[in-house]
């Protein structure tokens, strides 16, 4: 009898890999409350169910679009989400309105959808991807923790 062709993962590594791209448990992903402050201009506010809450500016938000293009984009100049682009220096001084959407609408029932007043709308926010990028000091020092940044 021959136990050839089963192959066993170790246990740690499979869990390390795991760890790597877990998915966050349901109650983190899903909203209690999503505010959209169009009219203000503000942001987005969401309470989640696990009683997290999270807030984002708009501008913000346009900088952490998650389309193909912008994710692309970020990737070459090495932008984090939520990072601006780097004004151009020779430029002259030019007021350039804060990215603001005209509307703002929900997609199925686990995204948001912005219409940008540039034009911009390919982006789709789901609800996982927001709370993985969740601005609060909690999660940002989180985030800092695990990449090692130094502050
Ligand atoms: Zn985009
Ligand atoms: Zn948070």
């Amino acid at each position: 009898m021959s136990h050839e062709g089963i192959r066993f993962v170790p246990k740690d590594e499979e869990a390390r890999e795991k760890e790597e791209s877990r998915p966050l448990p349901r109650i983190a992903v899903t909203p209690e409350k999503v505010r959209v402050f169009l009219s203000e201009g503000k942001g987005v506010e969401i309470d989640w169910i696990d009683g997290h809450h999270s807030a984002w500016t708009f501008a913000w938000l346009r900088d952490a679009c998650p389309c193909a293009t912008c994710v692309e984009e970020r990737a070459l100049e090495g932008r984090k989400p939520g990072q601006p682009k780097p004004k151009p220096t020779a430029a002259l001084p030019m007021y350039t309105p804060p990215p603001k959407p005209k509307s703002a609408h929900a997609v199925g029932r686990y995204a948001l959808q912005f219409n940008w007043l540039d034009g911009h709308s390919g982006g789709i926010y789901s609800w996982e991807y927001l709370r993985r990028v969740c601005q609060c000091r909690e999660c940002t020092f989180a985030a800092e923790e695990a990449t090692g940044t130094p502050n």
